[in-house]
């Protein structure tokens, strides 16, 4: 048998990082990958019950809005809706005009 070798024993302490909704106090699993969902306004933890309306983006981190926030937006976003239309159009026109031969 080999005795260069020695049996150690490591005890490695497990720390589990546990995350509470902050609206109905359920606990959050939280994937390795996924981070957890926050509201962009009130920065408050959410379960995926509590989670008002979440944007689809294309990193990691994650759009939300908690469904009070975002009930609250409701009489904001058609008219924030509106200028984005309206400032998409004036960018269009400016690109355009650019483009245009002189
Ligand atoms: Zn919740
Ligand atoms: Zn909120």
């Amino acid at each position: 048998m080999d005795k260069m070798f020695k049996e150690i024993k490591v005890s490695r302490e497990v720390v589990e990082h546990k995350k509470y909704c902050d609206v109905c106090g359920v606990e959050i699993s939280m994937g390795l990958a996924c981070s957890a969902a926050r509201c962009q306004i009130c920065r408050k933890d959410l379960c995926e019950k509590c989670i008002g309306t979440e944007k689809s983006t294309f990193d990691e981190y994650r759009d939300v809005w908690c469904i009070n926030c975002w009930t609250i937006g409701e009489k904001y976003r058609p008219a924030i809706k509106e200028l984005d239309a309206k400032c998409k159009q004036l960018y269009d026109d400016w690109y355009a005009e650019c483009k245009e031969p002189r």
